[in-house]
């Protein structure tokens, strides 16, 4: 018998007979229990079932980690055929991928119902219960073809594969099989938590002019519990997403005739953008940050410099041609072809609306001669800038074509970039606590070391890199150095934060350049006498005001903290004569700052308060012939919960404290059911 060495992740090496599968290791390795779904050996996937023939690694793979996940659901998406294909015998397999969430199957066959699901699902449970064994078969190109001879599409697959020389494998359990190079889980059994969520129809490989056949999705968790958290969370993100809040709360609008991704902030949401650039911009002051505002394009010789023009064109709106340069052109006989292809050469003059707001800023710097005492010399703006987003990519606030970054660039010596650094992901810090988004992380960009990519010399990115790194490791939170994730002209900081539902956000970003201030052949005087290049940082922490609204909007639920509140106060009365009191207390709190809205109409009070609730006001204040008569008011929270007979003016105090030091959540009505 010949024995052979296997290496563990803790190191230990062990001795087994050849021939002993991935299964038998893991379980010697780690008791019954494992939870493994497949194994790693020498860092490649591989089914349990694989035998081991020469000395190697083998590493479990657990469900629930991320290469777990994706076995488990391409696993289930293989069950999921089983259960159509027995349902209805006619219906064709095509393709049945894992993807980010789940898994789908297309199939060819006459369209189903969504109420058609829950029997596919049944089906599902039952073989999973039967623990069909999933076994792997290699089979010859001959056989392969006659295993799927009754099935166009997969033919055409297996066309394409042998083309390509991929595998001929196929994965069978019971009498079902598919083509398929794996690795599988080693029985259905392991697929017991699955649903299935919807249908829609796909053309056969995404192509219009094909087949149109059935999508069906599902869900798959390694066990009950996790099943139902993730239908929970799913739940929570549809009741939370903001663009159906938007709609909801009257936060903001997107109209066809404007256009697809362009963002109309309506008096509510324009609220809570300006509450949070005066927030953001209170503590840009406090930094040493100066205001400036630039126009929304710039000459194509701008972009030339900067190196955005003519390369990135296919994310860009296209140039703005002088009118006298299009006459002039056609005078000459320019075609539209010939036109355009100037456009993509670069060969013609013209202003672009402006991708990004660092050439701009680059001129204000280079507008004045600097010298180091200038320096770091901070410039801040709100700037607005336009990308061309395929229109498949757009949705709501968060795939937009014109976006207002939380800009700024800082200009800056070698010596300076540490602490500048610092002090932009303070700023982060300051913001996101006071939002109460505990929950975020940090990634680092570095330089892969191998790669000849990078600009500039690799003593100063040492330097640099150190900076993100200690900066990053300063803020007590989760961090990631990532190699290779740099831009070519200097690390970077990712911002990343996961909202009550457990979901990530990548905001923005704090950027190292060393490019910029080369093209634009940047210079300051040194305390030597000397030119010297200044450094530039580029930082939009939160990304952009559409984006970070939109986030924020899902993971308030629309229930903002009363300083972000668009109204903060709706005022109901009980009557009509309860008018004048009304419009005494609103002027009180609007003296003060504080957004109110009046309801003094002749609806009745049930249905006023139905009203002004699905608006999520802070508070509602109720005012009938008691608060009249004693100068005090009613307030009811969003819950529903209840405080009588506040006196007016402590109320206000109260209010505007409240709105003055931006607690996460409204608080002056003690809740009920504590
Ligand atoms: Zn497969
Ligand atoms: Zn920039």
């Amino acid at each position: 018998m010949t024995m052979i060495h296997i290496t563990l992740p803790d190191g230990t090496v062990n001795e087994y007979a050849a021939g002993i599968t991935c299964a038998e290791v893991i379980t010697d390795a780690l008791g019954k229990k494992h939870g493994c779904v497949a194994a790693k050996v020498n860092g490649s996937e591989r089914d349990m079932s694989h035998q081991l023939n020469q000395a190697c690694s083998v590493e479990g793979i657990a469900a629930e980690s991320e290469e777990g996940m994706h076995i488990l659901r391409h696993s289930a998406a293989h069950l999921l055929a089983q259960a159509v294909m027995e349902l209805h015998p006619g219906a064709l397999p095509t393709i049945g991928p894992a993807i980010d969430r789940g898994f789908y199957y297309d199939f060819a066959m006459e369209p189903i119902a969504e109420s058609d699901l829950k029997a596919i699902e049944k089906k599902m449970q039952e073989l999973a219960r039967r623990n069909l064994t999933v076994e792997r078969v290699e089979l010859d190109q001959e056989s392969l073809r006659e295993h799927f001879q009754h099935n166009p599409y997969k033919v055409e697959i297996i066309d394409d594969k042998l083309e390509a020389g991929d595998g001929s494998t196929i994965y069978k359990q019971g009498e079902w099989y598919d083509l398929c190079l794996g690795p599988h889980v080693p029985s259905t059994s392991r697929l017991m938590f699955v649903k299935l969520t919807s249908v829609s129809s796909a053309y056969w490989r995404g192509d219009q002019s094909r087949e149109q056949l059935v999508r069906i999705y599902g869900l798959v968790e390694p066990t009950k519990e996790a099943l139902k958290a993730t239908l929970h969370r799913m739940e929570e993100a549809k009741k939370r997403d903001h663009r159906k809040l938007g709609k909801d709360l009257q936060l903001f609008h997107i109209d066809e005739d404007v256009g697809q991704g362009l963002i109309l902030w309506t008096p509510r949401g324009a609220v809570i953008r300006q509450e949070l650039q005066d927030f953001i911009s209170h503590h840009l002051r406090r930094q040493g940050y100066s205001q400036v505002f630039t126009p929304h394009i710039g000459k194509l010789d701008l972009y030339r410099t900067s190196g955005h023009f003519p390369y990135y064109q296919e994310s860009q709106y296209p140039p703005l041609v002088e009118r006298d340069l299009m006459l002039k052109l056609a005078d000459e006989g320019c075609s539209c072809s010939e036109l355009s292809n100037l456009m993509k050469t670069g060969d013609i003059d013209g202003y672009m609306l402006k991708p990004m707001n660092c050439p701009h800023h680059v001129k204000i710097y280079a507008s004045q001669a600097r010298s180091y005492r200038n320096l770091p010399l901070r410039l801040a703006e709100f700037g607005t800038v336009y990308r061309w987003e395929q229109s498949g990519e757009i949705s709501g606030m968060t795939r937009v074509r014109g976006f207002t970054q939380d800009d700024a660039h800082l200009f800056v010596t070698e010596d300076q970039i540490a602490e500048e650094v610092l002090g932009c992901i303070e700023l982060v810090q300051i913001i996101f606590d006071k939002l109460g988004m505990e929950d975020y992380r940090v990634r680092v960009g570095l330089r892969d070391p191998d790669s000849t990519k990078y600009v500039g010399d690799p003593a100063r990115w040492d330097k640099a890199e150190e900076a993100c790194r200690a900066a990053a490791a300063s803020l007590g939170v989760k961090w990631t150095e990532e190699e290779g994730e740099a831009a070519f002209y200097g690390p970077k900081i990712d911002f990343v934060v996961k909202d009550v539902i457990g979901r990530e956000w990548q905001l923005g970003t704090v950027q190292v350049d060393y490019n910029l201030p080369e093209r634009f052949d940047l210079t300051y005087k040194g305390s030597d006498g000397e030119l010297h290049r200044p450094v530039m940082i580029h930082r939009a922490p939160f990304g952009s005001m559409e984006r970070f609204c939109g986030v924020l909007i899902e993971h308030f639920a629309g229930r903002f903290p009363t300083w972000l509140t668009p109204t903060q106060c709706h005022i109901i009365t009980i009557r009509g004569e309860h008018k004048a009191y009304a419009d005494r207390v609103a002027q009180t709190l609007r003296d003060r700052g504080v957004r109110v809205e009046v309801d003094d109409s002749d609806n009745n009070i049930m249905k006023k308060i139905r009203n002004h609730r699905k608006l999520q006001p802070a508070y509602m204040v109720i005012l009938g012939d008691g608060e009249m008569a004693q100068e005090t008011v009613s307030l009811r929270a969003r819950n529903g919960d209840q405080v009588a007979d506040l006196p007016h003016q402590d109320f206000v105090d109260l209010l505007v404290h409240e709105i003055e030091t931006k607690v996460t959540q409204p608080s002056l009505v003690p809740t009920q059911d504590e």
